[in-house]
Parts: C-alpha cells; structure tokens; sequence
C-alpha cells in the first residue's frame, strides 16, 4: 500500500543523514566521546586516543555465557572449558558465546554513536572488534560453511533507523575475516515478526514474556542441519541470545553459537557502582568483589 506521508518522513530522513555524514566529512568536528577537537577529518568522529582505549574483556570468564567468573570458578572442566555458577545450573539453547569486550565506556559509546545517532561508519570499527572475538568460535565449527545470522529488529523498527545495527556489524567483520568460505551472511532468516518493548527494567520472567513469540525462520530449510553463528551489538542478560537460539534450533539448526561486540559484566559494573554512588550500599559489594577476585 501506498504510503505517501510515510515515504515522506523517510526521504527526508534519509537526506538528513546524508547531509549530516556530507558535514562531517567536510568539517573535522569534535571527538564524539572525549570531547576533543579531532585533528583529522575522518568519517568517524572519534579521536584515536579513544579508539585505542577500547580493550577487549580482561580475565576469566565463562567459555559458555562470557560472563566474568570468579577465581573459585576458574578452572576449567575436563572438556577444557570454564563454566560460570549460572552455566553449571542451567542448560543453553545455544553452544557458547563470546564477546569482543565490556560495555562500558568508549566501547558502550560506540555503540551508541551508531544505534541512536547513526553514526555509519563506526560500524566498521566495531565489525573488526566483532571479527576478532570469532576465532574461540572458529575452531569449534563443523566442517560446513556456517550461517551469519545477525539478530534482527522489527520491519517498523529498522525502517526508522534506516538500517540494523548488527546486520552492518555482521558484514564489516565478514569482510575483514579470513573465513575462506565457511562463514555465510544470512540476513534474512531470522524475523522479528512482533514489536517487542525495552528490556530495559524486566525481571528475567517479564522478558522471557516480552520476547515470547518475538521472532521466527523465514525458511526453515535452509537452516535444517546447519550450524548458525548469531551476532548482535550487545549480550545484557542473554534473553535474546537464548530466544533467538531457540527459535533457530525448532527450526532445525544444529547448533547455534553466539557472538557479541560487547557484553554487560556484573562484576565490572557493580565495580563502576562502587565508584560512581552510594558508599552506604556499595562497600559489601567491593568487599565481595575483592574477596571473591
Ligand atoms: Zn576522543
Ligand atoms: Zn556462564
């Protein structure tokens, strides 16, 4: 159906974005994180002192849901991986998944410049982060080429933001990785056949529920049999992760493994609790963290 002032708002969108990446281009502005004034032009706005701040996850963590674990719960099981107090409970719908570094700081920012401000090309910077995290992956894959599968939004969604995040993401890193054909975008698999609300604030229960139903394989076919490689920008509480995961392997997949950018760390961010607020509260976590670590 036509949809004249639809098509409306979206071209002018589109122009607007185009003028805002044309401006950048042509006037170095400031540096989108640190607040710098950037020294070169560059299609990215964000100096390279930030860049080079942003480090992949430091320390243990758990082989199969990539959250931090303490040192009680660092060695690894007799299959050579290390499974965190939650992993050792409960049973995945996917294999493992893994994430390039934590989100937080510049990391967290980057993100953002792309999802909410439309920034392009840090779509770049973060495929190579992403592409970075894959061969802890790699090695476990079966022989035959596996399916990209970036997570997806809803058509109402992505139409407003002009593109998925973890669709462009999922492309800059299978340009830069070497997978010599055994890696496959398939973008177009997974729908998200229902708007969903942020996840913002659920219990673990109330998000199960908000995703429920959320996404379904387009053709299941051409999942049945193979493995599947997920990838979206952010792992919080993996309720995503799982949903989607499930959905694929009813489907037919035979395993699905996951791959974030970035991932929330509890440890890390009850770290950044301490730091930023309330020392009443706070000080038995430090303890409990410095104990724990
Ligand atoms: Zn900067
Ligand atoms: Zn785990």
């Amino acid at each position: 159906m036509f949809a004249p002032d639809e098509a409306w708002s979206n071209a002018r969108a589109y122009a607007r974005r185009a003028a805002e990446s044309l401006f950048s281009v042509l006037f170095p502005s400031d540096c989108r994180i640190c607040g710098l004034p950037l020294l070169n032009v560059s299609r990215l706005p964000v100096c390279p002192e930030c860049l080079a701040r942003i480090h992949p996850v430091e320390g243990n963590v758990c082989s199969i849901c990539g959250e931090r674990v303490l040192s009680a719960y660092a060695e690894a099981d007799d299959d050579g991986l290390r499974r965190c107090p939650a992993c050792r409970r409960l049973d995945r719908p996917y294999e493992r998944a893994v994430a390039y570094g934590s989100y937080d700081g510049g990391l967290r920012e980057l993100i953002h410049l792309l999802k909410y401000n439309g920034v392009r090309p840090a779509a770049r910077v973060l495929g190579r982060m992403l592409a970075e995290a894959w061969p802890t992956l790699e090695a476990s894959f079966a022989n035959e080429t596996v399916l990209v599968v970036p997570v997806p939004l809803f058509k109402g969604k992505r139409r407003q933001r002009g593109f998925n995040q973890s669709e462009l993401i999922a492309e800059a890193a299978l340009k830069l990785y070497a997978a010599n054909g055994r890696m496959q975008l398939a973008s177009s698999l997974l729908l998200r056949v229902r708007d969903t609300h942020s996840q913002i604030g659920l219990t673990s229960h109330q998000r199960r529920e908000n995703l429920r139903g959320a996404f379904a394989v387009a053709r299941a076919q051409e999942v049945t049999g193979r493995e599947v490689l997920l990838v979206d920008d952010v792992y919080t509480t993996g309720t995503t992760a799982s949903e989607c995961a499930k959905v694929l392997r009813r489907a037919g997949a035979a395993k699905v493994w996951v791959a974030t950018v970035a991932r929330t760390l509890k440890l890390a961010s009850k770290y950044v609790d301490i730091a930023a607020g309330d020392p009443a509260v706070r000080v038995s976590e430090f303890q409990r963290f410095k104990v724990g670590a």
